[in-house]
């Protein structure tokens, strides 16, 4: 009997919806050429269209009912009716939390075919080659804070960061075997710790606690987050595997994404490295409304999530299966009639997830 792996989807708002069901094409024709495993969705209708009915994002019950399955695939959410902060803290940020998704990994590297901003990285794409790791439990989104003489000319409010020693010490070690994983073994941690003289100066001195295991094994070194940007620009190549806050590294990894061609194209993963709960999978870009039901969406991203999705599921089993739907992957963008408009072509979503497909039958 094939392997069954349970996967909870949750399109969610806009061309998340697109994405996802292009997703789910493609791990099943990656399941069907593998021969070994299969898959089964089950698809929960959790976004911010249904929170203007209903007034609620997610069921009560809503971590027991995901528990049930071995990962999660989401699409995106937000629309613009809703606040930003009300679908984020409605679902992304509850589910993070509650799963115990402490870690976010966002790889980047420039795939076959993009057209990218730099002319250094034009001329060189694998300059480009990261994985940022972001801490996703605390820091700067712990959502602590308040606020007083609200409405007057006097308002005050407070955004209180949150830095615990556990928090701290797990990804940074996480990050570590990160880059003791990869051929270069190169380690780069962002701070602040200038500036912000509480947290960042306990996120710097653990670091070096942890990197004491690892002497000898991986280089490392700190960077200041607004310094970063400029080596992340100037110097791609110096970089490999980077470690910051959720604050900073979801502004750093945004960045990367420009860098390495479109926002369409890049994945995030949502570790629980305990596995004691599912682990979430989505492309980072947003709901994007003005493209949103037109069928053009860069269905790229979601792709290498799923890819993302495979090697997890594995763990450590399918690498050479992920590796087979990302030589796929890059098939496709290398190809001008299979790319998505904001990658320079015209093709549809549609057109691009079959392509894929096809590409998985010959290659898986
Ligand atoms: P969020 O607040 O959910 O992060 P956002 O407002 O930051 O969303 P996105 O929805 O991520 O923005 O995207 C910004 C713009 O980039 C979109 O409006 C769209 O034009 C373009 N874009 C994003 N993702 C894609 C994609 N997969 N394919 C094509 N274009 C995209
Ligand atoms: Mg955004």
């Amino acid at each position: 009997m094939a392997q069954t792996y349970k996967i909870a989807a949750i399109p969610g708002d806009g061309i998340g919806v697109d994405v996802t069901e292009a997703a789910e094409q493609v791990l099943h024709a990656v399941a069907k050429a593998h021969g070994g495993f299969q898959f089964q969705f089950t698809t929960f209708d959790w976004s911010s269209k249904k929170y203007l009915e209903r007034k609620w994002y997610m069921p009560d019950d809503y971590v027991q009912q995901l528990q049930k399955h071995d990962a999660i695939y989401f699409g995106a959410v937000g629309w613009p009716n809703v606040p930003d902060h009300i679908s984020l803290w409605g679902m992304m940020l509850p589910l993070r939390n509650s799963l115990n998704q402490y870690v976010n990994v966002r790889p980047t590297r420039v795939l076959k075919g993009t057209t990218v901003p730099l002319a250094q990285l034009q001329d060189n794409p694998k300059h480009l080659d990261w994985v940022i790791v972001r801490e996703n439990s605390e820091g700067e989104y712990a959502g602590q804070g308040g606020t007083t003489h609200g409405h007057s000319d006097y308002a005050i409010a407070t955004e209180v960061a949150i830095f615990t020693r556990v928090g701290i010490e797990r990804i940074h070690r996480f990050a570590f075997e990160m880059a003791k994983s990869r051929p270069r073994k190169k380690l780069t941690m962002v701070t602040k710790s200038n500036a912000q003289r509480h947290g960042m100066v306990l996120w710097d001195k653990i670091f070096y606690e942890v990197a004491k295991e690892y002497d000898g094994v991986v280089e490392y070194d700190k960077m200041l987050v607004d310094a970063m940007t400029v080596r992340m620009v100037n110097k791609p190549e110096s970089l490999d595997t980077i470690v910051a806050t959720n604050l900073h590294a979801d502004i750093l990894s945004d960045l990367a994404a420009a860098l390495a061609g479109s926002i369409g194209i890049a994945p995030s993963s949502n570790l629980d490295p305990t596995r004691k709960n599912p682990s979430m999978f989505e492309p980072i870009h947003g709901s994007a409304p003005d493209i949103a039901g037109q069928g053009i969406a860069n269905p790229v991203g979601a792709f290498w999530s799923a890819a993302e999705m495979v090697r997890w599921l594995g763990n450590g089993k399918l690498d050479h299966t992920a590796d087979q739907l990302m030589e796929a992957i890059e098939n496709v963008t290398s190809n001008p009639k299979t790319r998505t408009r904001d990658m320079g072509g015209s093709a549809s979503t549609k057109q691009v997830t079959d392509a894929l497909c096809q590409e998985v039958a010959k290659i898986v």
